[in-house]
């Protein structure tokens, strides 16, 4: 067992008056065996120190991606393999004992020993260095050894430029967690959110439960558990009123303090979805709910009432799974759930309205009108999510703050030509119906990345009826334009239309394109936009600037009221809508602690 992590044997304050060979001694053991990981971070310790142990980590992890490629791939081969040798001859340091004691890889059976070794030897023929986990996992306690082996099996497959970046991530995390064990520090506040979210991962509809999949669709028998239990969980944080209202948003409400009006002060408004797609993470809309659940926890903790209430809501359906309609809990709130909604049929034939009926729920569209929030009486809204991309995972940046929620167009498509004999047609007669949306899709591909945050892609593709000796008669194709803002999403939609039309003159086919949606974007309000900043400054962290791609809630409250979000960061190259979606106890510590300092400042 660790004995580290019993009492804390380091404080900011000592690095933060060490000259730099104590810094370097301090810090031993951080970085296996690469003590100039210490020495340059400590160049860039300010005058006034580091301002927090996430600021420090985040020095370091800014070494090791600015360093060499040769010295990024020494730090990796500085590592043990897993269940290695080193292991088997008592050679690790005390660090790396420490770790895979814990992940149980000093207890493997003969068969899982087997399967490492090979898993060693695989990966470092095909990468040649060792194969980088943090096996104290995301909650810090210890992955299983199933876990590790299958997330070895998996990351043998990577590219190795993505590989090697995924080695780094993971040393930054053994560092996070080796510096937490030396300075004591537990992150209790990351590790209540992460057992919320695994606790309510259980249930999950029939089909995907079986499996150990998580799939929660409106108003299933499991999407009904988990708002009882969401509800259950707000009472014991200290809520003063929690209820299930008539769309199925679980709603809590903290009142502010009594200031002897009648009058109740304007509530700070926030909140993401609980419901999921199909076999999909833990955290997409749960951590925004949870995040603030934590944050009344601690106030009710500490017996604080802030100057304005706070509404927790976890809304019923954000992801448009089970109905065409989409973001049915949110629509609520604003005033915009369309009463035809309420006669749309799911695959199964259930009609909505009847479904809440038999959920408990009024199914009328008064009892929903009902729900509007006047705007009057509100803060505004604001929103924590998991990123679902890439960026903040490639920047080692726990927190980003979100600029816009992209707006976006899409359109379903189809370019028609002649569908003529492969071998008998001379290229300078052709109609090829494929070529044209070939060479629409590359223009899309060159358009949308001449400017920053514009994307366009396409999506589907089908010749139908395609045959290997015909040239393509017919092609369909999807497209998907969005944009920071309505006038870029515009500008890159009236020059994609006018290149399609340019192709098909060009090659004397012709088009359909039918738009099937137009999102407006919602940038986020300047003053509550600087408050997350002035929150995330707080923890001593970069403030990095950041568009949405995806929709969210906020989308629909931005009809309402002012808005903005948060964004934390996804592990495992960030993927989302994946069982592989995860976060750390870490970032969701900090993920709280930036939500609490807003909450302050209020
Ligand atoms: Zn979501």
């Amino acid at each position: 067992m660790s004995t580290a992590s019993l009492a804390p044997s380091l404080s900011l304050d000592q690095l933060n008056v060490a000259d730099e060979d104590a810094f370097v001694a301090l810090l031993d053991g951080i970085y296996e065996h690469s003590p100039w990981i210490a020495r340059r971070a400590f160049a860039l310790r300010s005058a006034g120190g580091f301002a927090s142990l996430a600021a420090l980590k985040h020095a370091m992890a800014g070494v090791v991606r600015e360093a060499a490629l040769d010295e990024q791939l020494g730090l990796i081969r500085a590592h043990p393999e897993l269940a290695g040798k080193a292991m088997v001859a008592k050679s690790l340091t005390a660090e790396s004992t420490n770790e895979q004691n814990k992940a149980g890889l000093t207890n493997c059976t003969p068969d899982e020993f087997a399967r490492l070794q090979q898993l060693n030897a695989d990966y470092n023929t095909r990468f040649g260095w060792p194969f980088i986990l943090a096996v104290r996992g995301p909650r810090g306690d210890g992955l299983s050894r199933q876990q590790i082996i299958d997330t070895f099996a998996r990351r043998l497959n990577g590219h190795p430029d993505i590989e090697r970046a995924e080695c780094l991530r993971n040393i930054h995390r053994i560092a996070e967690i080796r510096l937490n064990d030396k300075f004591g520090v537990v992150p209790t506040l990351g590790n209540q959110v992460w057992d919320w979210a695994e606790s309510l991962a259980r249930f999950s509809d029939p089909g995907f439960a079986e499996n150990s999949q998580l799939t929660v669709l409106y108003l299933t028998e499991a999407h009904r558990a988990a708002a009882a239990q969401l509800a259950d969980w707000m009472r014991e944080c200290g809520f003063d009123e929690v209820g299930i209202d008539a769309v199925g948003n679980v709603v809590g409400v903290y009142h502010g303090e009594a200031n002897g009006q009648t009058e109740e002060p304007p509530r700070l408004l926030t909140g993401s979805h609980y419901d999921t797609v199909r076999n999909g993470g833990k955290y997409d809309g749960r951590l925004g709910i949870f995040v603030p659940m934590a944050c009344v926890r601690e106030l009710k903790r500490q017996g604080r009432r802030l100057k304005h209430g706070i509404e927790v809501i976890g809304f019923s359906e954000e992801e448009g799974q089970r109905y065409k309609a989409t973001f049915l809990g949110s629509s609520a709130l604003v005033g915009r759930f369309d009463p035809a909604w309420l006669d749309q049929a799911d695959a199964d034939g259930v009609v909505l309205r009847d479904l809440m009926r038999d959920a408990g729920l009024p199914g009328t569209i008064e009892a929903i009108q009902a729900l509007q929030r006047d705007p009057a009486r509100y803060l505004g809204f604001i929103e924590v999510h998991i990123e679902q991309g890439p960026v903040l995972n490639e920047l080692d940046l726990p927190l980003g703050i979100v600029t816009s929620i992209n707006g976006s167009l899409r359109y379903v498509g189809e370019v028609r030509g002649l569908a003529s004999h492969a071998g008998t047609t001379p290229m300078n007669r052709r109609r090829d119906a494929a070529a044209a949306v070939a060479e629409l899709i590359l223009y899309v591909e060159e358009r949308a990345g001449a400017v920053p945050e514009v994307v366009g892609t396409v999506g589907q593709l089908q010749v139908p009826n395609g045959s290997i000796n015909v040239i393509p008669g017919r092609c369909r194709f999807s497209l998907d334009l969005r944009a920071t803002t309505d006038a870029a999403r515009d500008a890159l939609d009236a020059d994609v239309r006018a290149r399609l039309a340019e192709i098909c003159e060009r090659r004397g086919v012709s088009f359909t394109l039918e738009r099937t949606e137009a999102a407006a974007a919602a940038p986020s309000d300047a003053a509550w936009q600087s408050r997350w900043e002035a929150a995330v400054e707080t923890l001593g962290l970069p403030v990095h600037r950041m568009p949405s791609g995806a929709g969210h809630d906020a989308m629909k409250l931005h009809q309402a009221m002012p808005q903005a979000m948060l964004f934390q960061r996804g592990l495992n190259l960030g993927i989302s809508h994946n069982p592989l979606e995860a976060i750390s106890n870490d970032d969701t510590e900090l993920c709280v602690q930036a939500f609490l300092a807003l909450l302050d400042r209020l």
